[in-house]
């Protein structure tokens, strides 16, 4: 076998995280897939579900106010962004409340 091939075997990719890239290595074999579905690919690098990885970028790592505004609309108000993924999707399971519908945060005092 040629030194080529083994140095195809993995190939560093890009990744969309909040606030920028991250680097991770993928089989060669995953190349293709990468190329077809980068969404899906990240998601399944950070082990994280799909719609999550996508709102966790969207939202630079933060979790929107599930409150609804008086005119019927989602409360656009977020909690601290660049959140990591495992507090941010404890976070988004939980539910999150801004100051004004009642949530208690760091600006309690
Ligand atoms: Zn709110």
């Amino acid at each position: 076998m040629t030194r080529d091939i083994e140095w195809s075997h993995s190939v560093m990719v890009s990744i969309a995280v909040p606030y920028g890239w991250r680097a991770f290595s993928i089989p060669f074999s995953e190349v293709e897939r990468f190329k077809l579905d980068q969404i899906g690919v990240a998601a399944q690098l950070l082990d994280m579900p799909r719609e999550d990885y996508v709102r966790w970028v969207e939202q630079e790592g933060s979790v929107q106010c599930m409150a609804t505004t008086k005119q019927g609309k989602r409360c656009r108000i977020g909690s601290q962004r660049g959140m990591r993924k495992t507090e941010w999707m404890a976070l988004d399971r939980e539910g999150f409340l801004c100051h004004v519908h009642g949530g208690g945060s760091a600006s309690q005092s």
